[in-house]
């Protein structure tokens, strides 16, 4: 998807060499974003392969790889690499709150914005659990810090 092909060109800016495994035969993401990943010359798209393992000394030093896994003509493919990145989306850890909190469709919570309000009363929510768009360490971070302060404000307006 976008993630894998974002995080591929990302990569191509830094690495010599960077494989893009896909397990289907064509790439999910959008067309902007398929053409900035096959018009780089550093990036080899390996479709209908599965990464199954890892391997190395001293650290990554290859991947065990699966060419059309669980067909007649399955092929097992051992390539070298220096480091190994999963970029196959988010999906925000927000089951438990689900009964009660108000999510969006993807399952983040939804807050009201600028705030860190959510649907419930003294309930407020901070980080990568309720944004969709940045999902940084910084910027949890900060929104851990509007939180906290909602908080504190939440008890003071209840004498508490
Ligand atoms: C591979 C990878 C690379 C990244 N690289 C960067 C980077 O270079 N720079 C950057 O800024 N950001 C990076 N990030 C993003 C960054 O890690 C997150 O944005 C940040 O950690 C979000 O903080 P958070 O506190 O919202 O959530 P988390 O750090 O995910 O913390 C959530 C915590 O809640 C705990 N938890 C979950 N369920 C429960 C439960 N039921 N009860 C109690 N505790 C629970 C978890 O164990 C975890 O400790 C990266 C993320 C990944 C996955």
């Amino acid at each position: 998807g976008d993630t894998a092909c974002e995080e591929a060109t990302y990569l191509a800016g830094l690495a010599g060499k960077v494989y893009l495994i896909v397990r289907k035969p064509y790439l999910r993401a959008s067309q902007i974003m398929q053409e900035r990943v096959m018009n780089n010359p550093k990036i080899e798209v390996l479709f209908e392969h599965n990464a199954v393992g890892l391997f190395g000394e001293n650290g990554v030093e290859g991947v065990h790889l699966v060419k059309r896994m669980g067909e007649p003509d399955e092929e097992k493919i051992d390539l070298a690499i220096d480091g190994f990145f999963l970029a196959i989306g988010h999906t925000p850890n927000t089951d438990i709150f689900k009964d009660f909190l108000e999510l969006d469709e993807v399952g983040y919570i939804k807050i009201d914005n600028p705030t860190s309000k959510t649907n419930i009363e003294g309930v407020f929510a901070a980080g990568d659990v309720a944004d969709p768009h940045y999902r940084q360490a910084i910027t949890a971070a900060g929104m851990g810090c509007r939180a906290a302060i909602d908080a504190e404000r939440y008890l003071s307006e209840k004498g508490l």
